[in-house]
Formats: structure tokens, C-alpha cells, sequence
């Protein structure tokens, strides 16, 4: 039976990205036999714009039929004086969330070829490969009750909910310890239950959970360490579990380690292993239209896509040495260029990937 896998190319550079993780996942489905078939509809400000909402009906209900769906980005200045209800933004938010997707898979990894593309020292970020996941359609971001509200005294009070309940910490809690399990047996939880107690609650919950897995070696951080100990000694951690707005700007700090947030993919998961995959990075309206724009975070996404909800574990090794194959021969976008290497542009790239397979 064919495989619907449902493209949303965005706002900005998500329709450039897009392309080129199209023409990667044709070829591989040509050469793999895997019985594709593509749809396509919109997400974010492209949503707005055409149907007037980021989340357009006809969007979600093409998402609920497919097996997986590619997602660029959303977002940009175009839309920075729409009602709060109706930003890009709000399109992403809704989608994860109605389709529960509440497992985002971030993994960071080094690759030995962009080990000087990192702002931090070679020696300690060559041979990085952290997995970051993060809780995604809980915590502070969805919780009730939320809003500005006047005081009595006349002045304006903003106000977030942060709770998690036990049934939430539980299913991220057994994607991170399975994560793990098929990886270095290592997991760091990160909360802030020295403040908070929804954390002490997530810690608990954490902790009862760690019995089920004997093999795994479980610690426990505070936030503002595991920020520190991102950026000082990054290799230490393999499998990092964490809350939605904790887990957002982990996975930005441990992008960086990386070299450039254009080579990061993400998958966001429900409890079917069906999944939304989009690059870690946003719409970067500072370069879009100028097919400048790096790929290659897009195109690993559809690798993840391919081993997490398509089944095609072959595809998917395949995706991942070809984009090794191309940086090993000096091919680079301006995000990740360093001396002595080829400057290419979004196209090229994405053509250098499809010619490697
Ligand atoms: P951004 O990730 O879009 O850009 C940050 C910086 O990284 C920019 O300098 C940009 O040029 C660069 N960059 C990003 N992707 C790149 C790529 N593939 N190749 C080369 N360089 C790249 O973050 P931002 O500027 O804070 O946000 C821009 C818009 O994107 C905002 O509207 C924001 O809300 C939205 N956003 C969307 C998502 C998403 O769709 N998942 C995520 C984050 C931000």
C-alpha cells in the first residue's frame, strides 16, 4: 500500500528547503521501491494568506490520513501585526498539538567534516551526538489558565500555567528510556524542581520510571546547569529528557554546538510512531528568496522520517552517508563554508545530495 506523506513547505525559506528534501526522498523512493505518494497543503503564514488560517482545516485533515508529514518552516515579519490567534506560529502550535504529536526527537550530532564550523574548540564537540528530547505539546507552553489581565491598581499582569501531569511525564519519559536503550544507555532528565513543582512532580515520575529500565544510567539536572554543561562539556550526555520550553532552548544551545542550525533535523512523534519531521532552525526571512539557504537539516528530517514512521530503515542510512559524502567533498552552504571549501547554494546542494544516493 502506498506511503502519504503530506509536504507543508511554509513560509520563507521552507519552500527552497522543501524542494530539496523532495527531489532526496523521490530519488530514494525510486531507488528503494517504497510506494510514495506525495500531497501537499498549507501550514503557517502560507495558511493565512490562502485559506485564512495558519492552520487551515483542509491541512489537518489531510495530516490525519497521511503516514508522515515534511514540514519547512513558518513564520516571518510579513505576519508580525496579525492577531495573536492567527500567527504562523499558532499554525505550528495547533498541528502538533491536535495531532498529539508530544515526542520531539532533536538529535545534535557533530559532523568530523564541520568540527571547525562550532564556535566552541574542536576537541570538545568532534564526535558530539546528544539526542534531546523534549515534551512538545504540554508544560508552560498549552497550560491554562493564560493571558494579560488587568490588576486592580490598573496596571497589566502576564501570566502562564506551567503544569505537567503524570500520564505526560510518563509517555515522553518511556520514548527517552527506549532512546536510550538502543544508543549509549545514558539519560540525563532536566527540570527545575529546586523552584518548581511540576518539575518535583516530573522528577518523581522519573525516577519510579528508571526500575523498568535497569541498563539505563539515569541523573537528574537542573536547568541552568545543563545550559552551563552544554557549552562546557557537551560529550557527557547522550539521551537528555526534558519539558517543552526547557527542551526549546536546549536544543538551540546544543544546535550550535554543532557548527549551524542548518544541519539539524527533528521528528515529532505521537504514541503510533507517526510523525511531523522538520528542520530544527526557523523560516531565516534574512535570507529567504536568495536560494542561499542550507538544506541539509530538511533533508535529514526525511531521513528520520523514513527509519521512525515509514519503516525504511535502508533509505534512511542511506540518506545520511550521502549528505556525509558531500560534505567529505567539500561542498558547503554559506552557514557552514569554511577556507579551502566549495560555496554552494540551496539547489546545488540539494542536487549533490540526490547525485550521492
Ligand atoms: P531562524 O532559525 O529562522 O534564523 C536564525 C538564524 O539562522 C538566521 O540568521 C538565519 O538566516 C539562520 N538560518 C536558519 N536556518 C538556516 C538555514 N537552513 N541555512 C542557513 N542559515 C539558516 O530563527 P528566527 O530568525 O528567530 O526566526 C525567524 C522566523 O521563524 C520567526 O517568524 C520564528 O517565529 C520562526 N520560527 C519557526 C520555527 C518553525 O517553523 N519550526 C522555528 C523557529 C522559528
Amino acid at each position: 500500500m502506498a506511503k502519504k506523506v503530506l509536504i507543508l513547505p511554509g513560509d520563507n525559506i521552507g519552500p527552497e528547503i522543501v524542494a530539496e528534501a523532495v527531489k532526496v526522498l523521490q530519488r530514494v523512493d525510486q531507488k528503494y521501491k517504497l510506494d510514495i505518494e506525495l500531497d501537499y497543503a498549507h501550514l503557517g503564514g502560507a495558511g493565512l494568506d490562502a485559506e485564512g488560517s495558519p492552520c487551515p482545516a483542509q491541512t489537518l485533515a489531510k495530516a490525519r490520513q497521511s503516514d508522515a508529514i515534511l514540514l519547512g518552516a513558518v513564520g516571518g515579519p510579513q505576519w508580525d501585526d496579525v492577531e495573536r490567534h492567527l500567527r504562523p506560529e499558532k499554525g505550528l502550535l495547533t498541528i502538533r498539538s491536535e495531532l498529539d504529536l508530544f515526542g520531539n526527537l532533536r538529535p545534535a550530532i557533530m559532523y568530523p567534516q564541520l568540527a571547525h564550523a562550532s564556535s566552541l574548540k574542536p576537541e570538545f564537540v568532534s564526535g558530539l551526538d546528544i539526542l534531546i528530547v523534549r515534551e512538545l505539546v504540554g508544560g508552560i507552553y498549552f497550560g491554562e489558565p493564560r493571558g494579560i489581565r488587568t490588576l486592580e491598581d490598573g496596571q497589566r499582569e502576564g501570566y502562564n500555567t506551567y503544569k505537567y501531569n503524570e500520564s505526560e511525564i510518563r509517555r515522553i519519559g518511556k520514548m527517552a528510556f527506549e532512546a536510550a536503550m538502543v544508543r549509549n544507555k545514558r539519560l540525563c532528565s532536566v527540570d527545575k524542581s529546586n523552584v518548581l513543582e511540576a518539575t518535583v512532580l516530573w522528577r518523581e515520575v522519573i525516577s519510579d520510571m528508571a526500575a523498568d529500565y535497569p541498563e539505563v544510567e539515569l541523573r537528574h539536572m537542573y536547568v541552568d546547569n545543563a545550559a552551563m554543561q552544554l557549552v562546557m562539556n557537551p560529550k557527557q550526555f547522550d539521551v537528555v529528557v526534558t519539558g517543552n520550553m526547557f527542551g526549546d532552548i536546549l536544543s538551540d544551545t546544543a544546535a550550535m554546538l554543532t557548527g549551524s542550525i542548518g544541519m539539524l533535523p527533528s521528528a515529532s512523534l505521537d504514541k503510533n510512531s507517526g510523525g511531523m519531521y522538520e528542520p530544527c532552525h526557523g523560516s531565516a526571512p534574512d535570507i529567504a528568496g536568495q536560494s542561499i539557504a542550507n538544506p541539509l537539516a530538511t533533508i535529514l528530517s526525511v531521513a528520520m522520517m523514513l527509519r521512525y514512521s515509514l519503516n525504511a530503515p535502508e533509505a534512511a542510512n542511506a540518506i545520511e552517508q550521502a549528505v556525509s559524502v558531500v560534505l567529505d567533498n567539500g561542498l558547503r552552504t554559506a552557514d557552514i563554508q569554511t577556507e579551502g571549501c566549495k560555496l554552494v547554494g540551496t539547489v546545488e546542494m540539494g542536487d549533490a545530495v540526490v547525485a550521492a544516493l
